[in-house]
């Protein structure tokens, strides 16, 4: 191969074959032995995202190759972060319904173009193909992968389901079994994994991608053929055996009420699996459809909210050394994730057991993550036990996630005096205690806030960096800036009891203890918040987040929210005073010793009010901490509870259902909770801003 051109970015050199660097959106260039290669590299974004204007592109560079014929064509992407992460979401936002048929139909034209042409196309992936850009590799005959690939459709996340062919030309590489998996559940298949599938025929490091082709063209790579499970189902009756049983799993985890897109994708398959040309026609229509359904455009919302929180989260943390005081289940985690996203980082704690623990723990992490061998061992290498606090003197960042006991935190803080680095930063993780009291015993109150993690870290994206009376906006920014750069979401809020998530869910959770005091059963309740959309019924979650936390946070609370909580239940303190603590010990109001609970229980006898008392306190929470600024907008409440809590995607947020629902139904409806059940449904004076 001559006249190659290796696009670098720190240690990272792309095998681009004989393309310059220029504008793009797609560079080509033809080598010495007449190999179009055609390099994908957006304009003005560090990742592609597959637009209109990508595939007019493709379109056009693929005509010029039908004109004269390449002995192969190569498509890869010129970013160093991968090769595409889907489609330009954006573009759908403008689009009518007729719009998108057309768009999208136009978009099948060219891929089949891609598939038709008679010359051997090969896909070079390194880093993510998601959605639309995994399609344009689908539509190759030949993916060749680098460590580190992963393969996605992920579109259900959007409340759609693939709209450029993946439908069809998903099971027909792989199987339509393993392929209605991946495409239902939105999962990415990693390397190793997209091998053994049949995805990538090839994997090889970037330095021998130039042999990997030569092979390929060189007829020494047999593209994966679709196997028995393929022809298997190519049968009505298999195929509508297999539907009705995905369908019905399906329905448990993603019910077509809230979620339509992936019962459209089994009804699609159930009828034209055996049929492409129909299919291809179907899958456009169902995707035009779908794209206007109100779960559709409340998830493609979530979406834009995360990448506003993602977007706070950029720029310069200034911070290479954390030190974590704590190594229980938070501590570790945060230690892991960061040592993780390449930050040095030491870790301390009273307990040499605790510290052992943690390092096993992070082990698991690195694994959970996808992290190779080498990978794991950097991480670890970076995460030091620290039980003497050696780390200090190089901290940048010190996260203090010791016992919730505002005397231990008291005395941690003073100790930290003389012992730190002239512009460091100390955060801590309190979820109950107030940030500004904490601050009294801080080396320096303006770099001193709040870092609230949330359980488990390694998998719940939000933090919520929260701002005391005298931090600084740089101290603020270089947290939101870290959150970034270890994979979180940052969202900025005030330093006000419960800050915006525990705020909410407290009142979801004692509301649901006063129920069972009525004598409604955990079952019951669980059962009205599961299909409202909730991830987890509130007497689940109160076991899960241990019940010991949540009285404490509950009754720290109580004392300081101006609008009234729900009583604490009596058989909250007892169960507490007993151990019965939750999943942690294996029993709380549920018994988890097999287990997580799944309740489903019949709602047939349930009060008719059960929804709303447990949804509508939320909102009412949500209202009191705009009104008093704790949060800088509903969509940052909205934000913060769909990433911190998992609540109802497809409802957009529970600002965004309460507008949707109406505020002024919302506002009435609490007038007649306060009517049947007292001062706690009052609703707050906050509502009046969105009148
Ligand atoms: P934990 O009890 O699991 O761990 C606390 C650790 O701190 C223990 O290993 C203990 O040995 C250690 N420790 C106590 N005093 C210490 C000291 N002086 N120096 C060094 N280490 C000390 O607690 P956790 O659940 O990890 O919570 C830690 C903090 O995170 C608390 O402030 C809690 O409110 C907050 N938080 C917890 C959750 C949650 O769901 N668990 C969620 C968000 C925030």
């Amino acid at each position: 191969m001559t006249g190659r051109v290796l696009s670098h970015l720190g240690e990272t050199r792309l095998e681009l074959g004989p393309v310059e660097p220029g504008p793009g959106p797609w560079r080509s260039a033809r080598d010495a032995d007449n190999v179009l290669w055609l390099v994908l590299d957006v304009d003005g974004s560090s990742m592609n995202t597959i637009s209109e204007e990508v595939i007019r592109a493709l379109d056009s560079a693929l005509q010029d190759a039908e004109a004269d014929l390449p002995k192969a064509v190569v498509i890869r992407s010129g970013k160093v972060a991968g090769f595409a992460a889907g489609a330009d979401i954006t573009g759908f936002e403008k689009m009518s319904s007729t719009g998108a048929t057309e768009m999208l139909q136009e978009a099948h034209r060219v891929l089949d173009r891609l598939e038709a042409l008679d010359c051997p196309t090969i896909c070079v992936v390194h880093g993510a193909a998601l959605g639309a850009g995994f399609e344009i590799a689908l539509a190759c005959d030949y993916r060749i992968a680098t460590p580190g690939a992963s393969f996605g459709l992920p579109e259900v996340q959007l409340g759609l389901h693939p709209g450029l062919g993946g439908t069809f030309r998903l099971p027909a590489l792989i199987g339509p079994t393993e392929a209605m998996t991946l495409m239902l559940t939105g999962k990415t298949a990693h390397t190793k994994r997209a091998k053994s599938l049949g995805i990538a025929d090839l994997v090889v490091e970037e330095r021998h991608i130039a042999a990997a082709i030569a092979s390929v063209i060189d007829g020494e790579v047999k593209p994966a053929a679709s196997g028995f499970t393929a022809r298997a189902f190519g049968f009505d009756p298999a195929r509508s055996l297999a539907a009705r049983k995905i369908r019905s799993e399906t329905e448990k985890k993603a019910p077509a009420k809230h979620y339509p897109a992936p019962h459209a994708l089994i009804d699609l398959w159930e009828e034209y699996g055996d049929d492409r040309d129909r299919l291809q026609k179907a899958e456009t229509d169902s995707f035009a459809l779908l794209l206007r359904s109100e779960a559709s455009r409340n998830l493609r919302r979530a979406f834009f909210l995360r990448q506003g929180l993602k977007d706070a989260g950029r720029g310069e943390d200034g911070i290479t050394h954390v030190h974590v005081i704590g190594a229980g289940s938070m501590g570790t985690e945060i230690a892991a994730m960061a040592a993780i996203r390449g930050k040095q980082v030491s870790l301390g704690d009273l307990s040499e057991e605790a510290l052992g623990q943690a390092v096993k723990r992070t082990a698991e992490i690195c694994k959970d993550k996808h992290l190779d061998s080498l990978e794991t061992r950097d991480a670890l290498d970076r995460l030091m036990p620290d039980p003497n606090g050696y780390g200090l003197a190089q901290a940048d960042l010190v996260i203090e996630a010791a016992s919730e006991d505002a005397e231990v935190k008291a005395k941690i803080f003073k100790g930290l005096k003389g012992k730190l680095k002239k512009d460091a930063i100390v955060a801590t993780n309190t979820s109950s205690l107030s940030v500004d009291d904490l601050a009294a015993n801080a080396p320096a109150k303006s770099r001193f806030a709040g870092l609230h993690f949330f359980n488990p870290v390694s998998k719940i994206d939000l933090v919520e960096v929260v701002r005391g009376t005298a931090t600084s906006d740089k101290t603020v920014q270089r947290l939101a800036a870290f959150c970034g750069a270890i994979g979180k979401l940052p969202a900025r809020v005030a330093d006000s009891p419960g800050f915006v998530v525990n705020r909410m869910l407290v009142p979801y959770m004692l509301e649901a203890m006063v129920l069972m005091d009525e004598g409604v059963s955990k079952e019951v309740i669980d059962t009205a918040a599961l299909r409202f959309g909730m991830p987890m019924g509130p007497v689940t979650l109160a076991d899960q987040v241990g019940l010991d936390i949540g009285l404490h946070v509950a009754e720290s609370l109580s004392d300081s929210l101006e609008t009234k909580m729900p009583p604490i239940s009596d058989d909250l303190k007892r169960r507490v005073e007993a151990g019965d603590l939750g999943k942690k010990t294996g029993k709380g109001f549920y018994d988890w010793s097999k287990g997580t609970p799944h309740p489903d229980a019949d709602l047939e006898d349930a009060p008719d009010d059960l929804r709303d008392r447990l949804i509508l306190p939320m909102l009412n929470a949500g209202a009191e901490g705009l009104r008093r600024n704790v949060a800088k907008s509903a969509d940052q409440i909205d934000a913060a509870m769909i990433f911190g809590t998992g609540w109802a995607p497809f409802r957009g947020g529970p600002m965004c259902y309460a507008q949707t629902r109406g505020i002024d139904d919302v506002v009435r409806r609490l007038r007649e909770l306060e009517a049947a059940h007292g001062p706690r449904f009052a609703p707050d004076d906050g509502w009046s801003r969105f009148a």
